[in-house]
C-alpha cells in the first residue's frame, strides 16, 4: 500500500516540508510540500536525498555497556544511578548534558527540564552553540530578546539584499533559489555579496565584496557612519524606538578610508555597496556562520544590526537583519533553553525567572545561574570538574574545537553516555554507555526553522530494534532518578503542549515567545499541526509574520538598543611567520555535519567524494602543490590531510576546507583538531574560523584505490598498512578506499597483504598493479604513482558486478583509461557529470537555461546552477584565451 506523509527535513535550518512516500513500510520517495511555507514544494539536493539515506546500515540497534549489549532496563538503570551517584558525590555541576539542533523540540524540552529544572544544574549546552550562539546574544543585546524579525518572504520582497558571511547556495539551497527567482522577477532587486571567497553565491551578485577574514565589524561600521554623516538615518524611528544611537555612533566612529583599509575593499566598491544600501529603503542583511563563527562575531551582528535601526529598516517588509541558523531545530533548542545561558520560554536567569519555572515546574530545585557553554564545558569535562556526561544526537569528538583535546577528555570522563542512532560515530567510540535513538523518518515531534516557523517531523516508519525516542529514554532515566510525576509523558504532544503552556505563563506580553494558543492541543490536533510562526497567542491566533512592526522591543524600556562595539576585530597577520595562512572552514552542497546521514548517499558523494583544501595558485607553486597532491595543514593543535585543490576563487594567504570528514571516513582529516577554542566573549560561540595553519606538501610513493563489498577487509588492511591518508567513499555496489603510501615499506606490505588475501596480481606497467579477490569476487585494487591516474569509481563499479575473467583488469584498465571518466556528478538531481556538461558546452550550449534544456541539470533544485555557469564561463575564457593567442 502506497501512501504520502507531511514531515520537515532534517537538515538545515531552512526547515523545508518534505512530503515522503511510503510503500510497504519503506520510505521509497521524496519531494517538497507546495503548502509548506518554507519552500513551496522546492528541496534541495541533500533533501531529495533522504530516503537514500535510510538503510539500517550502521544503525544502533540496542544499547551497550561497554562492549556488551545490555537490555533497556539495566542501560537506564546505569544511566541514573551513575549520574545520582556522581551528583550525590560531587553535587549537582559535576554533570552535564550536550544536546543537538538535530533533536526535536520535545526531546530539547524534557533534557532541560531534567537538568535545569530537577538536578538543579544549568550545565546544560547544545551545538547550536557552534552556529548560531553569537546571532541570538546579537539580537539580546539590540532587542532584549532572542528575536528574528522577519521571515522568508522579506528575502523575496527586498530591493538590496546584503548576503555576509553565507554561502546560501550550498548551505541554505532552497532560500538560494527562492531569491533566485525573486531577482529574476524584480529587475529593481540588487544583491551585494560579502566574503573572503568567491562561493556559488556570487553567481547572483550584483556587487561581490572581497572582505579580508575577520573584518565584517569595520565595514557595518563604516557604513553605519556613512548612514549618519549622509543623513540617511532615520531620525523619527531612532528618536521613538531605540536608544543609545549618539553614544554608538561616536564609539564606532569608521571613516569611509579607515574601512576601506580594514576590509581591503577597494573605495569604489566600497562607495558603491555604502550608497546603494543609503538609498535602497527595503534593504535585508542575511548572515550565518561567516558572521557568528568568530571571537567577535556578537559585535559583528550588532554592527549590522545598528545600520538596520538607524535607517527604521526593521519590522517591515523586505527589511531587517536576518540570522539564519545551519541546523533544523536550532531555533527550537533556543526555545526550550537549549543554550547554558537560557532557561526555558526565552527567559534568562534573573532571580523572577528562576521563581517563575520554580512555580511551573513545581520543583525547588530549578538551577539559579547559567551553566558551562559548550567549550568551558568540555573544558571541564577535561578537568575533571564535570565527572559524568550524556551527549544527544550529536558527534562532539568531530565538531568541537581543540577535536583531539575534547576526545582525550571524554576518554578520561568517568562516565560518557552517548545516544545516537548510528552505532559506529568518533564520539560512540569514546562512550561507556550507548543508547539507541530513532533517527529522521521515525522521530516524532517539532522543529522551528530560521523564520520562526515551527513544523512538524512525523513518524513515518517504525522503530528499528530496540531503538527509542530521545524523548522517552530522557523521561525514562528522569523517572528512575526519582522525578516521576514531571516526567511521566506518554506522547509528544504531551510535552509540546506543556512547553507551550510555560511559554504562555505569567507573560502577558513580556516575552516574545509565546505559543500558548497550543496550550491545551490534543492529540488528533498535534497530528494535523500545520506550519505556524509564533507567536502564537490569543492576540496571534494564526501565528505572526513580522515582530516588530509597531518599533516595540522587549528591553525594560520597549526601546531597542544601539551597541557600542568594543574595538573591532583586527586583521589577523597572513603572515606572522613564513608559510603561515588562514584557514577558512565552511561546508560543501552535497553533505550535511559530520556525513553520519548524507555520507551513505551514493549520489551525494559523486559531487565531492574526498575531503580538500582549497588554495590559491602562487601559494601552491610556491610551495609545491600540485592539483590533487595530498598537502599536511598543521598548528600546535594538531594535524590533518587533505587533497590540494588550486583556485584563484581565494585569495593569497588564504586556505578553506570543508568541516565534514571524520575518522569514519577519512583520517586524518577532522579539520576541527585544528580549531583553537577561542570564543567570543559575550555569546560563548568559538571561532571556527580563521585559524592560522602551516601547510605542506607530502611526497608520496602513490596511491592505492580499493573497491569492495567486504568493507571489513578494507578496514583491515588500512588498519596494518598505516597509510599517510585515506578515505572512504560509499558507492552504490561497493565501498570505495584510497590510501595515500608514502613508504616503501608500505608498498611492500600492501603487496604481500593482497596476495595473501588471494587477490590475484595482473600488472599491465611498471607503475600500474591491479588487482582483483580470486575468490568472493568482489574486490580489487589499484596501486598507481599518480592520483590522476586512479581508475573511476563507475568504471569500478561495473566490473564489481561481473565476475573476473583471466586478464580482465588489464583490458578493464584500457578502457578506463580510454575515456571512462565522468569527472564529478554537478546535477546530483538528474545525475549530469562534468563531462557531458563540457561536452555539450562544446556542441553550442551557451547557458545554464540551454545546458537544462539539453540535459536537465539545473531544473530542478538548481543548486548547481552556479556549476553550470562557472563551467560556461570557464570555457568562454578558454575560447578568448585562443582567440588573443591566434
Ligand atoms: Fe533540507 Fe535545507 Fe535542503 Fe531544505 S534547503 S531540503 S531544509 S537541506
Amino acid at each position: 500500500m502506497s501512501t504520502a506523509n507531511k514531515t520537515t527535513c532534517p537538515y538545515c535550518g531552512v526547515g523545508c516540508g518534505v512530503k515522503a512516500k511510503v510503500v510497504d513500510n519503506q520510505i521509497i520517495a521524496v519531494s517538497g510540500s507546495r503548502s509548506h511555507p518554507a519552500n513551496k514544494g522546492l528541496l534541495c539536493v541533500k533533501g531529495s536525498a533522504l530516503h537514500e539515506t535510510l538503510s539500517m546500515e550502521g544503525r544502533l540497534l540496542a544499547p551497550f555497556i561497554g562492549d556488551r549489549e545490555a537490555s533497556w532496563p539495566e542501560a537506564i538503570e546505569r544511566v541514573a544511578q551513575g549520574f545520582m551517584q556522581t551528583i550525590a558525590e560531587h553535587g549537582p555541576d559535576s554533570v552535564a548534558f550536550y544536546l543537538s539542533g538535530q533533536l526535536l523540540t520535545e526531546d530539547y524540552y524534557v533534557a532541560n527540564k531534567l537538568m535545569k529544572g530537577f538536578i538543579g544544574s544549568a550545565n546544560v549546552d547544545t551545538n547550536s552553540r557552534l552556529c548560531m550562539a553569537s546571532a541570538v546574544a546579537g539580537y539580546k543585546r539590540a532587542f532584549g530578546s532572542d528575536t528574528v524579525p522577519g521571515n522568508y518572504q522579506d528575502l523575496e520582497q527586498c530591493d538590496l539584499l546584503v548576503l555576509v558571511g553565507s554561502n546560501a547556495a550550498w548551505t541554505h539551497p532552497v532560500l538560494y533559489q527562492r531569491i533566485v527567482a525573486a531577482k529574476a522577477r524584480n529587475d529593481q532587486m540588487k544583491v551585494v555579496v560579502i566574503d573572503p571567497r568567491r562561493t556559488a553565491t556570487a553567481d547572483i551578485a550584483d556587487l561581490v565584496l572581497p572582505i579580508k577574514p575577520g573584518s565584517d565589524a569595520w565595514l557595518f561600521n563604516g557604513l553605519f557612519s556613512y548612514l549618519a554623516a549622509g543623513g540617511f538615518i532615520d531620525k523619527d524611528y531612532i528618536a521613538q524606538h531605540t536608544q543609545g544611537y549618539q553614544q554608538a555612533l561616536e564609539a564606532n566612529q569608521t571613516d569611509f578610508c579607515l574601512a576601506s583599509l580594514k576590509t581591503g575593499i577597494a573605495p569604489d566598491m566600497l562607495q558603491e555597496f555604502y550608497s546603494c544600501f543609503a538609498e535602497t529603503e527595503k534593504s535585508l542583511t542575511f548572515y550565518s556562520q561567516g558572521i557568528n563563527q568568530s571571537a567577535t562575531g556578537t559585535d559583528k551582528c550588532n554592527a549590522i544590526i545598528n545600520c538596520h535601526l538607524a535607517t527604521g529598516r526593521i519590522g517591515k517588509p523586505g527589511s531587517g537583519p536576518f540570522s539564519v541558523t545551519g541546523q533544523p531545530n536550532a531555533m527550537g533548542g533556543r526555545e526550550v533553553g537549549g543554550l547554558a545561558n537560557q532557561l526555558a520560554a526565552h527567559m534568562d536567569f534573573s532571580e523572577e525567572n528562576c521563581d517563575r519555572l520554580q512555580r511551573f515546574w513545581q520543583s525547588d530545585q530549578v538551577a539559579r545561574q547559567p551553566g558551562l557553554k559548550a567549550v568551558d564545558l568540555f573544558d571541564a569535562v577535561e578537568s575533571g570538574q564535570i565527572k559524568a556526561i550524556w551527549i544527544m544526537a550529536t558527534n562532539p569528538v568531530v565538531s568541537m574545537p581543540e577535536a583531539d583535546r575534547v576526545r582525550a577528555a571524554l576518554k578520561k570522563c568517568p562516565l560518557v553516555v552517548v545516544s545516537d542512532c548510528m552505532a559506529k560515530t568518533d564520539t560512540t567510540a569514546v562512550a561507556d554507555i550507548l543508547l539507541p535513538a530513532t533517527t529522521w523518518g521515525e522521530k516524532d515531534g517539532t522543529v522551528t526553522n530560521s523564520e520562526r516557523c515551527i513544523s512538524r517531523q512525523r513518524a513515518i516508519l517504525p522503530k528499528p530494534g530496540q531503538a527509542r525516542h530521545d524523548w522517552e529514554i530522557i523521561c525514562a532515566v528522569a523517572k528512575e532518578m526519582g522525578f516521576f510525576e514531571p516526567f511521566n509523558f506518554n506522547s509528544p504532544s504531551q510535552i509540546f503542549a506543556e512547553h507551550a503552556a510555560l511559554s504562555g505563563f505569567e507573560n502577558r506580553g513580556s516575552r516574545d515567545f509565546d505559543i500558548s494558543a497550543f496550550a491545551a492541543i490534543t492529540q488528533a490536533e498535534y497530528q494535523q499541526f500545520k506550519p505556524v510562526r509564533w507567536p502564537v497567542n490569543t492576540e496571534n491566533p494564526e501565528g505572526t509574520d513580522r515582530l516588530f512592526t509597531q518599533g516595540k522591543f522587549f528591553t525594560p524600556t520597549g526601546k531597542a538598543n544601539f551597541v557600542s562595539l568594543s574595538k573591532p576585530e583586527e586583521n589577523l597577520s597572513l603572515a606572522k611567520e613564513q608559510q603561515t595562512y588562514l584557514l577558512n572552514t565552511g561546508r560543501i552542497r552535497d553533505q550535511w555535519h559530520t556525513m553520519t546521514r548524507t555520507g551513505k548517499s551514493a549520489r551525494l558523494l559523486r559531487h565531492i567524494d574526498m575531503p580538500f583544501v582549497e588554495i590559491h595558485p602562487e601559494d601552491a607553486k610556491s610551495l609545491h602543490i600540485s592539483e590533487n597532491g595530498l598537502v599536511e595543514l598543521s598548528n600546535s593543535l594538531g594535524l590533518v590531510r587533505l587533497v590540494a585543490r588550486l583556485t584563484d576563487k581565494i585569495d593569497r594567504g588564504q586556505l578553506f576546507a570543508p568541516m565534514h570528514w571524520n575518522d569514519q571516513f577519512a583520517f586524518p582529516a577532522r579539520i576541527d583538531s585544528l580549531i583553537p577554542g577561542r570564543v567570543d566573549a559575550i555569546s560563548g560561540q568559538p571561532q571556527s574560523k580563521n585559524v592560522e595553519v602551516q601547510i605542506r606538501a607530502l611526497a608520496l610513493k602513490g596511491w592505492a584505490r580499493i573497491f569492495t563489498t567486504d568493507t571489513d577487509f578494507a578496514e583491515q588492511l588500512v588498519c596494518n598498512i598505516k597509510p599517510a591518508f585515506w578515505t572512504r567513499v560509499n558507492l552504490d555496489k561497493c565501498c570505495r578506499f584510497d590510501m595515500a603510501i608514502d613508504s616503501t615499506l608500505q608498498l611492500e606490505h600492501l603487496q604481500k597483504l593482497m596476495q595473501r588475501a588471494e587477490l590475484k596480481f595482473e600488472s599491465e606497467d611498471f607503475k600500474t598493479y591491479l588487482f582483483r579477490h580470486n575468490q568472493i569476487n568482489h574486490s580489487f585494487a589499484q596501486l598507481i604513482d599518480s592520483f590522476d591516474a586512479l581508475v573511476s569509481s563507475d568504471f569500478a563499479e561495473s566490473c564489481i558486478a561481473r565476475p573476473a575473467q583471466p586478464g580482465d583488469w588489464i583490458s578493464l584498465a584500457a578502457q578506463d583509461k580510454a575515456g571512462e571518466h565522468r569527472g564529478a556528478m554537478i546535477c546530483s538531481c538528474f545525475e549530469v557529470y562534468e563531462q557531458q556538461i563540457y561536452q555539450a558546452i562544446q556542441k553550442g550550449c551557451r547557458s545554464a537555461a540551454q545546458l537544462g534544456n539539453k540535459l536537465k541539470c539545473g531544473t530542478n533544485c538548481g543548486s548547481c546552477v552556479p556549476e553550470l555557469n562557472q563551467m560556461l564561463a570557464n570555457n568562454q575564457n578558454q575560447l578568448n584565451r585562443g582567440a588573443d593567442a591566434a
